[in-house]
């Protein structure tokens, strides 16, 4: 990468995992010039997420936080983004949930008819050839299954092309922060917005914030035969992935010792497998990623109180899917326009926690 002498941009973005991705969407939505640093070498959690938006979560079977606001806005976001670079990344793909225990039928015939929106009956025939069904079937409709692969490499394309790319990795030690902008090596920018992920763990600038990284893994596995046109839910998810391949996961570990594939994991789900399905499968990846979780499961979205030029883009725990297009665009309103963050999601929340 050959850097211009003394190049001026109003933001530098640093990672491009599904936040930097949003991040540097929205930026050339509205010509505002940058450059994203990524290192493609640095793990990322999103190029292991299964892609999957679900309305609902918990074994009371609950709607997600602002999910009437978030599921409108994403769909509107991937469709445009997927128009773009010439490729459909989302589908509608409702979930089959088999329910594993008498339990849970129970839980989710209760939310049937208490304040229900998304969820269905749906017919147990019609899955009986793929699964073994003890308890019953019930659906979830309204949910969303996207293309992360594509839409990460096609978008990594398209910055390389337009010259936003910097293909290396970022260190804290070749940033200098200036009265109202940074300086990163030649290039000077207004502000610089971390959506690094994990790594913003070891920012001194932010590592305040009350980060809680959670491990998951998933298995890739063939079946061949078994629809794609829906994921299906029991003690584990099976997700499409692409052709004849499907994600299945994953674990939750809030202590783990790397972020490497486990073989425990993996016995786990062969034994998941085998007591679900009725189809041969044959497994051939194994994936492991950290999610860029935190203690109070909102996201860490704004600028440094201190340091306006610096801000973050990050904590998106298990649902990045639906809150990065949303909080992304929400961020630089705020720094364009000064509209407002979203309090529950606000960095400001934690002011007392940053240093002078
Ligand atoms: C197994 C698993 C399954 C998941 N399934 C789902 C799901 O179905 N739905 C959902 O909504 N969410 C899911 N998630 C969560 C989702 O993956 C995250 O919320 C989301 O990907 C976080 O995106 P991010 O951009 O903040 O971080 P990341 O994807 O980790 O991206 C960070 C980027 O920054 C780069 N980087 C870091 N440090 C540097 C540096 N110093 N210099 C240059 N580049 C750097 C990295 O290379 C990376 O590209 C899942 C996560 C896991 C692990």
């Amino acid at each position: 990468m050959k850097y211009l002498p003394n190049e001026k941009v109003s933001y530098l973005i640093i990672g491009q995992g599904l936040v930097g991705t949003w991040m540097s969407y929205y930026l050339s939505q509205q010509s505002l010039t940058f450059k994203i640093i990524n290192d493609a070498i640095i793990p990322s959690a999103s190029s292991v997420a299964s892609g999957v938006i679900n309305p609902v979560t918990g074994r009371r079977i609950v709607q997600t936080w602002m999910i009437d606001e978030l599921l409108p806005f994403a769909i509107e976001a991937y469709t445009q983004i997927g128009n773009i670079i010439g490729e459909a990344l989302i589908q509608h793909a409702p979930i089959i949930a088999i329910h594993p225990s008498e339990q849970m039928k129970e839980s989710f015939e209760y939310r049937l008819t208490h304040d229900n929106v998304y969820l269905a009956q749906n017919k147990m025939e019609d899955w009986i050839q793929y699964f073994k069904i003890p308890f019953g079937t019930g659906q979830i409709n309204e949910c969303y299954w996207l293309d992360l692969n594509t839409l990460l490499q096609k978008w990594n394309t398209k910055l390389k092309l337009d010259n936003h790319l910097i293909n290396e990795r970022f260190e804290m030690d070749d940033l200098q922060i200036l009265e109202d902008e940074v300086q990163w090596k030649n290039i000077t920018a207004d502000h610089i917005i971390f959506c690094d992920g994990n790594n913003s763990m070891q920012n001194e600038y932010f590592n305040c914030l009350p980060f809680a990284p959670n491990k998951g893994e998933a298995l890739i596995v063939s079946i061949p035969g078994l629809p794609n046109t829906h994921i299906y839910k029991n003690n584990v998810s099976i997700v499409p992935w692409k052709e004849d391949l499907f994600w299945v996961g994953s674990n939750y570990e809030w202590t783990f010792e790397n972020d490497l594939p486990s073989p425990a994991f993996k016995e786990k789900m062969i034994v998941a497998l085998d007591s679900l399905l009725t189809v041969p499968y044959t497994i051939v990846d194994h994936l492991a990623g950290i999610r860029p979780a935190n203690t109070q499961r909102r996201p860490f979205v704004g600028k440094h109180p201190y340091l306006p030029q610096l801000a973050i883009c990050n904590g998106m725990g298990t649902k990045g899917c639906s809150l990065a297009p949303y909080f992304t665009k929400q961020l630089i309103s705020n720094i364009e326009n000064g509209t407002s963050i979203n309090a529950e999601a606000d960095v400001q929340r934690f002011s007392q926690l940053f240093k002078k």
